[in-house]
């Protein structure tokens, strides 16, 4: 452990700290034990270890953030590099670094053309903050003031601040914080598990998106400035939409001209094994909103990317930009983001993602696990998957306590060594982009390992 944060407190001190100093993120507090708490001290590559020396294969790449695994030299050096040279550096009166320089100029390199302007943020949750921002700024210096609503989907996340949060479909997080902003609606998610009889699955994508053409005739184009979304819904279950789904919203949204906004929080970076999930969709977005695999996780940073015609009209259009964040473009994250880009891609693990280890973890979860007594279907592609679990002959029928099932699984699973999380009965998966075929073969049998107690367990 390192010596100078190990020194001060006894290891028990850690659990008792951690569930009486501080509020969790979505826990329920009066039922948490500090005994039942993990005090993870080491990471390398796609394993942690606890204090007990248990060893856990992280399935979930932390919060689908870790790409380049734990404990990545390269990335350790930059930190340590440009902490020496210079340890902070705002964007303000009009100051930049060499850090900062060079990573919009990496990222601009790997970005489709459209694309010509970034805002750094310290985390996803802000990047949707300010996504909201600019797209009613937008419309005001287009002319269209009126424009100001945003048009999300039910189960979407996009952030735990107030507005990322209203934003997000979440139910639970618009009851439980005592209101979110005006002027946002959500649609249908377009998840089709339990449909399948009503409508085959390009059938099912194009009348999904359409859900956005009908909201926004009955609220009126004139008052809709954009529709967010993640191209697939992480949190939400990692839930992939039909291919027929993103060619008709794109469709939709140049018909009524509303803004294209995309999330690309979880999906960015390689998660697909595209570089940005929206290409692997085939849709061409106006702004999208970046964080996690940015910098493998090592360091919060997040940001809004926006395409020539958005970042024109407000870089050109006028009056001051009333926008700016103390940590905006810090050297430090800048440093690491770079790295993390230059391994991706001059080291080539996104094309490896893309051609050799996703749809390695693709085929082997299909091929191992898609004939399992509780596996309904399987949804993914590169680095990324969701098991549906269900019942009955023809695996169709949801269990009626699906979050229990699902808790069940992911404690299971950690018996097993393995992370995971569970979205209600659908079991993710998202292990660092540097996972080798072996470590993916590792992956699947202690998920093997875990349905198999599960359909012990539901006996
Ligand atoms: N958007 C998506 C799709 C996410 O999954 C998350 C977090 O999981 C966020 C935004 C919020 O990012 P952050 O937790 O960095 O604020």
């Amino acid at each position: 452990m390192n010596d100078f944060v190990g020194q001060f407190l006894a290891k028990k001190d850690y659990k008792d700290i951690h569930v009486s100093r501080h509020l969790l993120p979505f826990e329920d507090h009066k039922f948490l034990k500090a005994a039942d708490a993990r005090v993870m001290v080491r990471g390398a590559g796609v394993y942690l270890w606890d204090e007990h020396g248990n060893k856990f294969l992280d399935g979930l790449s932390g919060l689908w953030c870790t790409a380049l695994g734990y404990g990545r030299p390269e990335l350790i050096a930059a930190a340590a590099a440009q902490m020496e040279t210079l340890s902070y550096c705002s964007q303000y009166f009009n100051t930049t670094n060499p850090a900062i320089a060079e990573l919009s100029a990496k990222l601009f390199d790997l970005l489709p053309s459209p694309f010509s302007r970034v805002l750094y943020t310290n985390s996803g949750s802000e990047a949707n903050d300010l996504m909201i921002k600019l797209v009613r700024r937008f419309w005001q210096l287009a002319g269209k003031p009126g424009k100001r609503i945003l048009i999300a989907r039910h189960n979407g996340y996009h952030g735990a601040t107030i507005a990322s949060a209203s934003l997000g479909g979440m139910k639970l997080m618009h009851e439980l914080s005592g209101g979110m902003i005006d002027d946002v609606h959500h649609i249908d998610e377009p998840y089709r598990f339990g449909l399948r009889d009503a409508q085959d699955e390009t059938a099912f994508g194009v009348h999904a998106a359409r859900e956005l053409e009908a909201k926004i005739l009955e609220l009126g184009a004139d008052r809709v400035g954009a529709f967010v979304a993640e191209p697939f819904q992480g949190a939400g279950g990692v839930i992939f939409p039909p291919a027929s789904y993103w060619p008709e919203i794109q469709r939709i949204c140049t018909r009524y001209d509303v803004l294209l906004c995309a999330d690309e929080v979880v999906g960015g970076f390689g998660r697909t094994g595209s570089w940005f999930a929206h290409e692997y969709f085939g849709f061409a977005p106006d702004m999208m909103t970046i964080a996690k695999g940015l910098t493998s996780g090592y360091v919060p940073m997040g940001g809004l990317v926006l395409t020539q015609r958005i970042a024109d009209t407000l870089a050109d259009c006028g009056g001051t930009f009333a926008h700016g964040l103390t940590y905006q473009g810090h050297p430090l994250a800048a440093a690491v983001a770079l790295a993390t880009l230059r391994l991706l891609d001059d080291g080539g693990i996104v094309d490896m993602v893309e051609n050799d280890t996703g749809p390695y973890l693709q085929r082997c979860l299909r091929e191992v696990l898609g004939g399992h007594v509780l596996v309904a279907e399987i949804h993914g592609a590169g680095a990324v998957a969701a098991l549906q679990l269900a019942y009955g002959r023809h695996k169709d029928q949801r269990f009626s306590n699906e979050n229990m099932v699902g808790l069940y699984c992911m404690r299971k699973a950690l018996e097993h060594g393995l992370i995971l999380r569970t979205t209600a009965a659908r079991l993710i998966v998202a292990p660092a982009l540097v996972a080798t075929r072996a470590e993916i073969d590792e992956l699947v049998g202690k998920l093997r390992l875990t349905l198999d107690d599960a359909a012990r367990a539901l006996k």
